[in-house]
């Protein structure tokens, strides 16, 4: 674990402007930009590091990230490709980036199959949010790092 005197905090990459989404567009927030004032933010996108290209097809969770993470659930594409393995591999290497700094807390995109706290895409592709975590959120969540969505700040 590295030694630092500032607090680290996880924070989805496409938030503070990286074109990283499926679309390869970034979802700025201006909120969370503001906090580079005076926190240091370590930038992830978990869909790039589990391998998958940007842009990308569109994906949700058929149920939530901890269903996934328990072998339950699927992340499908809207094609019907199933993309599980890049979703937990990408929550897997997160994690490992979290436990490497030695970040305890993170601020992630809401809505997303990867991200979303508290809520997710319901796995019908439309456009309706039903309450759930993200794979890589309930990964986070499971190992003891507390995750606040965009919204929350
Ligand atoms: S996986 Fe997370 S960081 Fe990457 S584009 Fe989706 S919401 Fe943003």
């Amino acid at each position: 674990m590295l030694s630092v005197n500032v607090i680290l905090i996880l924070c989805s990459a496409c938030l503070i402007g990286i074109k990283c989404n499926y679309k390869g567009e970034d979802n700025l927030s201006l909120k969370v930009l503001k906090l580079l004032e005076n926190e240091v933010l370590i930038p992830v996108c978990p869909e790039q590091l589990g391998g998958l290209p940007t842009p990308r097809e569109s994906s949700e969770i058929v149920g939530d990230g901890y269903m996934v993470l328990d072998g339950k659930a699927k992340v499908l594409t809207c094609s019907g490709r199933d993309v599980t393995s890049n979703f937990v591999r990408g929550a897997e290497e997160t994690l490992k980036i979290a436990r490497i700094y030695g970040i305890r807390s993170a601020i992630f995109k809401q809505g997303s199959p990867s991200c979303g706290s508290g809520k997710v895409y319901n796995g019908t592709f439309s456009k309706r949010l039903v309450i759930g975590d993200g794979v890589t959120t309930a990964l986070l969540k499971r190992n003891g790092i507390k995750v606040v969505s965009e919204e929350e700040i």
